[in-house]
C-alpha cells in the first residue's frame, strides 16, 4: 500500500535585501518576542545584509528564528575581494542561504550552472539553500512560464541536494517588489510542476518545501499559503516591519494547523 505523505511544516523567509542598519535589529527582536510563545512551526528565517548577520544571529539567539545569507560566493575560499563565502556565513550564524534570486540572476548575470555550484558549496558549509526560480513577465505573456521554471529547476539543483535539507522558492520576477502577485491558480499550477520535477530528480522525495515569493503581504498571505503545494513564503518588503512579518508568520501557522494536528495524532 502506498505510504501517506508526511505533513510538512511551512517555512517563512524574510529577505531584507540591501536594507538594515542597526535599527532593523529592533524589528527582529520584536518578531522574536511576538513568536516566542508559539509552536516551532512554521520554521522562520531572516536573511539580512551580510553586514548585519552576526549581530542579528546574536539578537535571535535563544529564539527559534534562523538567520541566513542572501547569496554566497561560488568558491569555498580564496582571494575574492568583496565576496562572502558560505563558510563565513555559517560562522556568522547563518543556517540558510538564498541562492539564485532574480536580483542576482538578472542583475549579476548568474546562470543555472553557477547557482548549482553555489548550492554545492552551501551544502558543504552546512547551510540549507533556498533556491529561487521564476519567469519574467515577457516569458509568462508568451506562454513560456512553466517551461522556463522547469528548466531552471533542472539546471539549478545539483544531484548533491539528494537527502539534504533545501527549499525551492517560486518567485515570478514581475511580482517581486511590484505589488503585483501571481494568482492562486497560477501559483498552484507552478508549484505542482516544480513538485513533479523534484519528485523525478530526487526519487520521490517530498521533504523540500516549495515557497512562493513576490509581493506577499499580510492581506494576501493566507490565500497563497492555502494553495496546493505551497510550503511557505519568501517575503521581501513586508519582512522589514515586525507587524507585517508577524502577521504573515501567523497566516503560515494557521495554514499549518491541520498538518500539525496530523503530526500530533501520529505521535500519540
Ligand atoms: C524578494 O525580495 O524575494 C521578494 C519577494 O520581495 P517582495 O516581497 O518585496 O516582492
Amino acid at each position: 500500500m502506498a505510504q501517506s505523505t508526511p505533513a510538512l511544516s511551512r517555512l517563512v523567509v524574510g529577505n531584507w535585501k540591501m536594507n538594515g542598519g542597526p535599527d532593523q535589529l529592533y524589528a527582529a527582536a520584536a518578531i522574536a518576542r511576538a513568536t516566542a510563545e508559539d509552536t516551532p512551526e512554521p520554521r522562520i528565517a531572516i536573511c539580512p545584509p551580510a553586514t548585519l548577520l552576526h549581530r542579528l544571529s546574536h539578537v535571535l539567539m535563544g529564539s527559534a528564528i534562523m538567520t541566513g545569507g542572501q547569496d554566497c560566493h561560488v568558491e569555498a575560499a580564496g582571494a575574492f575581494t568583496g565576496a562572502v563565502s558560505a563558510g563565513l556565513l555559517a560562522e556568522a550564524g547563518a543556517r540558510v542561504v538564498i541562492l539564485g534570486h532574480s536580483d542576482r540572476r538578472q542583475g549579476s548575470g548568474e546562470d543555472d550552472a553557477l547557482v548549482a555550484r553555489k548550492i554545492a558549496v552551501a551544502i558543504d558549509a552546512g547551510l540549507e539553500p533556498i533556491v529561487c526560480v521564476g519567469e519574467t513577465w515577457a516569458q509568462r505573456n508568451t506562454g513560456q512560464a512553466l517551461e522556463i521554471v522547469r528548466r531552471q529547476v533542472r539546471g539549478s539543483l545539483p544531484p548533491a541536494l539528494a537527502g539534504q535539507a533545501f527549499a525551492v522558492a517560486y518567485e515570478p520576477v514581475w511580482a517581486i517588489g511590484t505589488g503585483e502577485r501571481a494568482s492562486e491558480d497560477d501559483i498552484a499550477e507552478m508549484h505542482r510542476a516544480i513538485r513533479r520535477e523534484l519528485s523525478e530528480m530526487f526519487l520521490g522525495s517530498r521533504s523540500a518545501p516549495i515557497l512562493y515569493g513576490g509581493s506577499v503581504t499580510p492581506e494576501g498571505a493566507a490565500a497563497i499559503l492555502a494553495a496546493p503545494e505551497v510550503g511557505g513564503v519568501l517575503v521581501g518588503g513586508a519582512s522589514l516591519r515586525a507587524e507585517s512579518f508577524v502577521a504573515i508568520i501567523e497566516a503560515a501557522r494557521e495554514a499549518d494547523r491541520p498538518a500539525r494536528e496530523t503530526r500530533r495524532a501520529d505521535r500519540d
